[in-house]
């Protein structure tokens, strides 16, 4: 084969793959405009698609602290061990249908299913409202699932698996490299201060990166130096390291000032709840065992949808 001939054929399978890779890359960055959907249609899609992903919330809710597999085998009743229908699987629904009882054997359905499938949907209603249509929206659901997941096995087994909180800081990683590059506003509250200040001229994903080791230290070193503290002052271990990695996931995400933020939301709800208990439990011993993953997480989400605003706010008190 000649030279030329070569390069006819090179060039010949090449054109359709660089069209197509063209075409793929302006779809995307394209998308929001093409998709003039109204707000109410997104929000009504985002609330639906968040049904479905509560209702595999439940199944991580409820296996992974038992260490079961999560996709297999498919969900069971737990009283009675029929498998349940993909007819009576519907979000929310198959709950009010059913009137909370298993067809099969009539026990009660704990209304944490329905609960976590109808929150899990307005909670990705909130996060598109906060995004929009934009790249940033799949990131901060799948950020969002995984706290929502932390929140409830901490309710309930007063643990935060590694399982989420590992691959939730990979996660958080992976996101801050990616996001710059097709973000064209800084979505990470912190990047901005950080780009006019002594990282000026470094590539966005190291700044992106550095703003992510920044956030992870602050949110994953305070918690452990709370623990830290209090187990000098009682002698007794308050904190596990669940609540550190939690907040190095979290701190990476969101950046320095939504996750100092965080911890102020977590630690005040906390301590209220914690003191409110104390009260009308009539103790006095500080003994209280409280998960505070629940706090940091509900306080996480409330940063992710309405922090900036309040920190901007906070600080333009002192300027
Ligand atoms: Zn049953």
């Amino acid at each position: 084969m000649g030279n030329a001939e070569q390069e006819k054929l090179v060039g010949s399978i090449h054109l359709p793959i660089y069209n197509a890779c063209h075409m793929l890359l302006s779809l995307i960055t394209l998308l929001p405009d093409m998709l003039a959907v109204p707000r109410p249609v997104i929000f009504i899609i985002a609330g639906l698609f968040g049904a479905i992903i509560g209702s595999f919330l439940n199944v991580v809710i409820h296996r992974l602290p038992r260490e079961e597999s999560i996709v297999f085998p498919n969900s069971r009743c737990p009283s009675c061990g029929t498998a349940i229908a993909a007819y009576d699987n519907l979000p929310v629904l198959s709950y009010l249908i059913l009137r909370g009882r298993c067809r099969s054997c009539q026990a009660g359905i704990a209304w944490r299913y329905p609960a976590v499938e109808l929150l899990t949907g307005l909670l990705f209603v909130a996060v598109a409202w906060h995004d929009g249509l934009s790249l940033m929206l799949p990131f901060d659901l799948v950020f969002c699932s995984a706290i929502l997941a932390l929140i409830f096995i901490d309710a309930e087994h007063m643990i935060l698996p590694n399982a989420i909180t590992y691959p939730g800081i990979v996660f958080a990683l992976v996101a801050r490299v990616a996001i710059p590059y097709f973000s064209t506003t800084a979505h990470f509250d912190d990047l901005a201060s950080l780009m006019h200040g002594m990282l000026h001229g470094l590539p966005a994903w190291s700044v992106s990166l550095i703003g992510a080791a920044i956030g992870g230290l602050i949110g994953g070193g305070s918690l452990w130096l709370m623990g830290w503290t209090w187990e000098k002052l009682r002698g007794i271990e308050a904190m596990g390291l669940g609540d550190v990695k939690m907040m190095f996931m979290v701190g990476a995400y969101l950046g320095w000032r939504l996750t100092i933020l965080t911890i102020f939301m977590g630690v005040l709800s906390g301590s209220i709840i914690g003191i409110g208990l104390m009260v009308q439990q009539g103790r006095k011993d500080m003994q209280m065992l409280l998960p505070f993953g629940v706090f940091l997480g509900i306080g996480t989400i409330l940063s992710l949808l309405i922090g900036t605003g309040i920190v901007e706010w906070y600080a333009s008190q002192y300027r």
